[in-house]
């Protein structure tokens, strides 16, 4: 279930133990935040496990955001149901590894030499994917990469 949010007012609100309100919002600064609950508590489970700090480099996005970043135009970004985040000093694949076996719908690893980071996605269906020279190659399993 997605839940919609106002920076203005709720940026602070706590979703969760550690995920704010503010994480999640587009960064165009829209007032509009949208976040599926299932996401938090699957980021949750996640920081919890990891036992510090994620932090979400891009969550809800508008439209114009998207397509400014290029974003597919069926961006789970774009229904609050996607972040992509990293965590300092664990590596993507642990992150990668743990979604793989946590139930995350879509999971997507990127590891271009100018950042490393995970697409988390709550979507109903199994996939995933990697990124390694600016495009996205599908894999069956993220296990394969090891
Ligand atoms: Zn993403």
């Amino acid at each position: 279930m997605v839940k919609e949010f106002s920076l203005k007012q709720s940026a602070d609100l706590k979703l969760s133990e550690n995920f704010k309100v503010k994480e999640f919002a587009c960064k165009d600064n829209s007032d509009k935040v949208l976040v599926d609950v299932d996401l938090i508590d699957k980021l949750q489970r996640l920081r919890d496990y990891l036992g510090k700090p994620i932090t979400i480099t891009s969550g809800y996005r508008t439209d114009s955001y998207n397509k400014q970043c290029g974003g597919a135009d069926n961006s789970y970004h774009l229904k609050g149901m996607a972040a992509d985040i990293y965590c300092d000093g664990v590596k993507p694949i642990v992150i990668a590894l743990w979604a793989e076996f946590n139930g995350i719908g879509g999971v997507g690893i990127y590891l271009n030499r100018d950042r490393e980071f995970v697409h988390l996605d709550v979507r109903p269906n199994k996939y995933r994917w990697v990124n390694k020279s600016g495009t996205n190659q599908s894999i069956n399993n993220i296990v394969d990469l090891l």
